[in-house]
């Protein structure tokens, strides 16, 4: 999966740290697309400006640091360009693939918090832990996380499978944002009740997944459809919900996100057996 970056390793320990000669450094437009270049399916983000006093430190993959721009606009250099993640995801793989998704997250968190939510003064870094700290009354921001859920609900030997109306268009899995007050197997009875109609049991954790575009951290899991119900498809949300045999599930050659590994699971069978890490 996307995060799945071995032998390289993810550091993501706060660290009040200014950058470093071969650090890099992630610029996004303000509709979220990335400045990189790309060259036969390789990722490289520009290399920072020592000392650059509008870097904000992110995260770290083996040794090279990675700093979020947070600084006026300034012309793009020779080579680069902005690219949005569905490019990036669709064209390319690694480590840099799941930079450039976790620094989305923490780009989309710093930007819509650039004001404090009870007095409307500037925010700014704390020095300390990752957080943003109102200059005037002292409120202190946390990263936000969305937890959701992918739900692979399964009956007679077949997995429900469902097309978005918009956006994604490959087959897909049940998917919903857990809501205030619920725990995540709430989550996937009421999603499940919500796009497709049916009630669903024995509902087991498989694995999960950070996934920057939403900002979210999605949780999979297993379950069987309860009764016999007739499926009725949310058409809001979705083009279509079907029960289908392993051969008719349409994978992605990418292994990059948790849906996509939960229907390759499905199809080679291994979809009753427990992880162990
Ligand atoms: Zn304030």
């Amino acid at each position: 999966m996307i995060q799945d970056i071995g032998p390289s390793v993810f550091h993501n320990e706060y660290r009040h740290i200014r950058p470093r000669k071969d650090d890099v450094i992630l610029m996004f437009d303000s509709g979220g697309a990335v400045l990189c270049s790309m060259s036969c399916g390789r990722i490289a983000f520009p290399d920072i400006r020592e000392n650059d006093d509008d870097a904000v430190y992110l995260f770290s993959i083996d040794n090279t640091g990675y700093f979020l721009y947070r600084g006026p606009a300034v012309q793009k250099p020779e080579g680069y360009n902005f690219y949005r993640l569905r490019e990036l995801r669709s064209s390319s793989s690694g480590p840099e693939v799941f930079a450039a998704f976790t620094a989305y997250h923490l780009w989309r968190w710093y930007e819509d918090n650039r004001f404090c939510g009870s007095c409307a003064s500037p925010m700014t870094e704390d020095t300390k832990e990752r957080a943003l700290v109102c200059t005037k009354c002292g409120r202190m921001v946390y990263p936000r996380i969305n937890p959701a859920v992918i739900v692979g609900v399964i009956k007679d030997d077949r997995l429900l499978i469902t097309r978005y109306n918009r956006g994604y268009s490959h087959d897909a899995l049940i998917a919903g944002f857990a809501e205030i007050g619920e725990t995540l197997e709430q989550t996937v009875a009421r999603e499940v009740m919500e796009e497709a109609g049916i009630r669903v049991k024995n509902i087991r954790y498989y694995r999960s997944q950070p996934w920057g575009m939403a900002q979210d951290l999605l949780a999979g899991f297993f379950c069987e459809q309860d009764g016999d119900d007739p499926i009725r498809v949310d058409d809001s949300e979705l083009a279509s919900a079907v029960y289908k045999s392993r051969d008719q599930i349409e994978l992605q050659s990418a292994q990059l996100s948790l849906t996509n590994e939960m229907m390759t699971v499905f199809k080679e069978g291994r979809a009753g057996q427990e992880i162990k890490w």
